[in-house]
């Protein structure tokens, strides 16, 4: 192995290098969360993490030589991405696909890198950066409770070694969703952590899990989630959809039939109340995944909160058979948008899909396994 990667990364980071400091979730409890279950969370020594950053300089070279060699001075063209794709591992590939985009982002791996000693994440990160000049952007994932015990100075130092951004799995704001789902924070620990990194001045996306409130708490999960993003104004709010996955805790639990899940027009329903509910922040609110059913629900606060409830009102508007046509046609990969139904010609290929699945009894069931692969 050239140097080490983890499973995932955001959405958002698809053009970044990714660099592993620490491997997989010290937490790892989480009852929806199967992204580590059954791995064991380890550091990794500073030597190994700049042996890896020393090894994608090495690759970056190689990579430089191929260009020059087929005449493109060094550039990375797509000639020079097909050559490397031909012959190159995934590694080098994803080097070179890296270079292709500007070689300018980085994000680190894995689940909470700020858990590091703060000297040695000031000094990885410094490291990237002096040996890899194009970066301009270094960003990471991180846990509420970490963040809430590291100090505003700490953060500032991590701040100006190079770290621009952090993401932060929130998922709920209500102390009630978060110990059901034993996620090991509070909404106070979100809080604090939260306004730390936006003291520190470093960009803050927190992530929100619509629906995870299940039946039990379809107001308060919400609710409170807005209560407490409006604590803490992060520069982001990402909205991601619960997907109960099958070898997780709460997959259990809802085939034990103590957790029961919402349909997908509650948590429409649930997403207007969190949006209704943000004030007095400047977040910017994104809808970047497939399993959101409403994508087009994202602008800034507070100039675009209308626009985005009214989103919202005109889907919960429909008649339930055209928001059942709607949502087979999303999950299908035919509609992207709500405007999308007003192409005649798919609209009639999903209404086809709809009575046919009808028919046999396997609606539902169909939209709920198309769900589980979007994951
Ligand atoms: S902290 Fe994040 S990565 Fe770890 S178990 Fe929870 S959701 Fe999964």
């Amino acid at each position: 192995m050239l140097f080490e990667q983890g499973p995932i990364r955001p959405p958002s980071e698809a053009e970044s290098l990714l660099l592993r400091f620490t491997r997989n979730c010290p937490w790892n409890r989480c009852d929806f969360c199967g992204t580590y279950k059954g791995t064991a969370f380890s550091r990794r020594s500073l030597e190994e993490i700049k042996q890896d950053v020393d090894n994608v300089c090495r690759i970056v070279d190689r990579i430089r030589e191929i260009s020059w060699q087929a005449g493109y001075g060094g550039e990375v063209n797509r000639q020079v991405l097909s050559e490397v794709y031909r012959t190159g591992s995934h590694q080098v590939i994803h080097v070179a696909a890296w270079l292709y985009r500007g070689g300018k982002t980085v994000f680190i791996q894995d689940a909470n890198s700020l858990i590091m000693k703060t000297a040695d994440l000031v000094e990885a990160i410094g490291y990237v950066k002096r040996k890899l000049p194009s970066v301009e952007r270094i960003t990471s994932y991180a846990r509420s409770k970490t963040l809430a015990g590291k100090s505003r100075q700490e953060l500032e130092e991590i701040r100006h070694a190079g770290l621009s951004r952090i993401h932060v799995g929130m998922e709920s704001g209500s102390d009630a969703v978060l110990k059901y789902m034993n996620k090991g924070v509070t909404a106070r620990d979100h809080i604090e952590g939260g306004r730390r990194v936006v003291e520190a001045g470093i960009s803050l996306c927190e992530y929100v899990l619509l629906g995870l409130g299940g039946r039990n708490w379809p107001e308060e999960h919400p609710l409170e989630t807005a209560r407490v993003l409006n604590e803490i104004n992060p520069d982001f709010i990402r909205m991601r959809t619960l997907t109960v996955i099958e070898g997780t805790p709460l997959y259990d639990k809802l085939a034990g039939g103590e957790f029961a899940e919402q349909t997908e027009d509650e948590i429409v329903a649930g997403e207007r109340l969190l949006i209704e509910n943000l004030e007095g922040i400047g977040s910017e609110v994104v809808s970047d995944h497939m399993l959101n059913l409403l994508e087009e629900v994202c602008g800034r606060l507070p100039e675009q909160k209308e626009y985005m409830i009214s989103v919202i009102d005109r889907y919960l508007s429909l008649s339930e058979q055209v928001r059942l046509n709607f949502r087979l046609g999303k999950r299908t990969g035919l509609y992207r948008r709500l405007a999308d139904l007003n192409d005649p010609a798919r609209r009639a290929r999903v209404e086809a899909m709809v009575r046919r699945l009808e028919a046999e009894g396997r609606l539902d069931g169909t939209i709920s396994s198309l769900r589980a692969s979007m994951i």
